[in-house]
């Protein structure tokens, strides 16, 4: 295969970059579970130690991620929210000011809102459906925008293009967290974001055994998060990097399954009885779905239902649910199902929430890739009682 052509999701997910391999060579690779190597006496080669990222299993998969995402270089951190921090902290100095979407991860948010005011770096949030809302934002100190591109409980999604467009007018640095999307829907970067993150414990991995975190961009950014892993420390374990390795393999299948489950299980909703709104990218009647069909290969299988009756009524469908788990998180092989009145919207009131448009009875689903019909069946039973 020639040098210059570029290998297709499937095949980077699998094989990573193309490498000769040497005869009787493991076709699955070893799991290098050693903090340190051996170094050669009086090398002035760059120092081998896992805390810096750089043991094989986790040099493997920030390749791979770095060809999925169309990026330069990629690396993975021991958290979504490392990955997160990280991202921001190489960009950002005391001073700064980030303008970030208000449609993001509640441990994100706090991030934002707790520890950036520590560093001395000021956070305004800003509403993505308002046009003018983040060109309003933006001011002289400002240094970087942050949004994710499909953002819960409502599944929005976010516009790239002309983001990407006036950061590059003002100077600033775009970053994305494509967590719901996985580089299988979408690639951020193709739309003129400079880095992705990721909340690898979910989509990347998918098998719901792992907390990790990536960031991808190019190599020179990439290094300064390398910088921060260094001192700070939060780096990958061998083993679950082993995993995360594993899991993508199967990442683009996986990923089409849930966009066709996902599109099943919103087409079913939309039309119970019990269930009064459904959130999905992938319906005529979301308010992002012009957005999502030009931004994203397939909706994702991530659904927002709601529920008729309240919590009392909630509460027994939700046990009735015999193969979807109650279980926050996503992106894993497996349903699962969690209310954000418990979940990411807990510090809110009952009121709040449902001025947001989150009454009780909201039920975040992570659709996964078995058998739609069994998915389905299991909720029409959980709503039958
Ligand atoms: C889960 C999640 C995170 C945080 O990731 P962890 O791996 O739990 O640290 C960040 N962003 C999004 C969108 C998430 O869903």
């Amino acid at each position: 295969m020639s040098r210059t052509r570029t290998l297709g999701p499937s095949t980077a997910a699998i094989h990573g970059a193309l490498h000769p391999r040497p005869d009787r060579s493991p076709v699955a690779p070893p799991i290098v579970q050693s903090s340190t190597f051996i170094n050669p006496v009086g090398g002035n080669d760059e120092v081998l130690y896992t805390r810096y990222g750089n043991n094989p299993n986790q040099v493997e998969i920030g390749e791979k991620l770095a060809l999925l995402e169309g990026a330069e270089s990629a690396l993975f951190l021991s958290s979504g929210m490392s990955a997160t921090a990280f991202a921001l902290m190489a960009v950002l100095r005391p001073g700064d000011h980030l303008v970030a979407s208000a449609w993001i991860y509640g441990g994100t948010r706090r991030l934002f809102l707790e520890q950036f005011g520590q560093l001395g770096i000021e956070v305004t949030l800003v509403d993505p459906s308002q046009p003018r809302a983040f060109t309003e934002a933006i001011r002289k100190g400002t240094r970087a925008v942050f949004v994710e591109l499909v953002a819960n409980p409502f599944m929005r999604v976010v516009d790239l293009e002309p983001l990407a467009k006036q950061c590059r007018v003002s100077g600033l640095a775009l970053l994305v967290d494509a967590t719901f999307a996985s580089p299988v829907n979408c690639r951020p970067l193709d739309f003129g974001a400079d880095a992705v993150v990721h909340s690898a414990t979910k989509y990347l991995n998918g098998h719901s055994d792992v907390i990790a975190g990536a960031v991808a961009g190019t190599a020179a950014y990439i290094d300064e998060v390398r910088h921060l892993l260094h001192v700070w420390g939060p780096s990958l374990d061998p083993n679950s990097a082993w995993l995360i390795d594993r899991g993508l393999r199967t990442l683009s299948v996986r990923v089409e399954r849930h966009n066709a489950n996902g599109l099943a299980f919103a087409g079913w909703a939309r039309k119970h009885k019990e269930i009064v709104a459904v959130h999905y990218p992938g319906l005529p009647t979301h308010p992002d779905h012009a957005v999502a069909k030009r931004m994203l290969k397939g909706f994702g299988g991530m659904v927002g239902i709601q529920v008729k009756g309240g919590i009392k009524r909630v509460e027994r469908a939700l046990r009735r649910l015999k193969l979807a788990f109650h279980a926050p998180s996503l992106g894993g092989v497996e349903t699962l199902v969690c209310e954000p009145r418990l979940t990411s919207h807990a510090m809110l009131t009952s009121a709040q929430r449902t001025a947001l448009g989150i009454p009780d009875g909201f039920v975040r689903v992570s659709v996964g890739i078995e058998d739609v019909e069994d998915i389905i069946a299991d909720f029409e039973h959980a709503l039958a009682g």
